[in-house]
């Protein structure tokens, strides 16, 4: 069976409650019709009702950024998996992000995970190396050490997405080539393949992110393995954002 290719948009800290209505309102109509692939917008926590309710019976999805790992209690400013539930479908875990500016180690994001499936969210599990650990040869290394220290249970969760994403990509203008985000894509099903097996590697969804625009979807798309993007800056502009998911539909879209 072929993966269902997936667009995703990680607003990150930007938009205002005014903001994501009126962007997800821009969107929705073209955005709607765009076929054979998942498209997913993940706006801050603050707007995720308002889009919910701008995008209900249509057929783009809702994710949240992050997700607290405990249920409830004292743990102010935090968002549990339990809230997100009847909010959205997918959450973002382990974005190079949270890793460097809020401490989460490999131990909390399999703790958010765990609560994420455990609420029948979705995760969008982020991987991916430094540039120094990229510069020393240490790619494959460290997407081992990410892809297996922490979330075992994940491959047996239907619906896992995993988003490589160079940290040395992100936001930064230069995307990994497709042939190198191909490649490593490729090292990361093997990885699967041979930790769990071969079903459930080929049909994890492995998306690339870092500096993906509407000037370089196509060629990424044209990788065979890789199954979509995880898009930052270029998601917050209704135009590119929807050419980005209407190339990848082009390309790979499965009817
Ligand atoms: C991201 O934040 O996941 C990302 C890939 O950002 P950008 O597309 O801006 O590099």
């Amino acid at each position: 069976m072929a993966r269902i290719p997936m667009i995703a948009g990680n607003w990150k800290m930007n938009t205002t409650v005014e903001d994501a209505v009126r962007l997800v309102t821009t969107m929705l109509p073209e955005l709607d019709k765009v076929g054979g692939v998942d498209k997913v917008v993940c706006p801050p926590f603050v707007s995720l009702a308002a889009v919910k309710e701008i995008i209900e019976g249509s057929t783009i999805k809702l994710g949240a950024q992050n997700v607290f790992y405990k249920e409830k209690g004292a743990f102010t400013g935090e968002i549990s998996a339990q809230m997100l539930a009847g909010l959205c479908e997918y959450v973002i875990i382990g974005h190079s992000e949270r890793r460097q500016y809020f401490g989460d180690s490999e131990e909390i994001i399999d703790m958010k995970i765990k609560a994420a499936v455990e609420n029948m969210l979705k995760p969008i599990f982020c991987i991916g190396e430094s540039l120094e650990e990229n510069e020393a040869g240490r790619t494959e290394e460290v997407l081992t050490r990410q892809c297996m220290a922490s979330c075992d249970r994940l491959y047996f969760f239907g619906g896992l997405v995993i988003a490589y994403e160079p940290v040395w990509a992100i936001g930064t203008g230069k995307s990994a080539t497709s042939e190198q985000a191909n490649k490593t894509i490729g090292f990361i099903r093997q990885l699967i393949h041979h930790r769990h097996s071969g079903e459930i590697a080929d049909n994890v969804r492995i998306l690339y992110g870092g500096s993906v625009t509407a000037a370089n979807i196509a060629e990424l798309m044209k990788m065979p393995e890789i199954d979509g993007a995880l898009v930052g800056g270029a998601s917050l502009k209704a135009d590119d954002f929807l050419s980005i998911a209407q190339q990848a539909s082009e390309i790979r879209g499965v009817s």
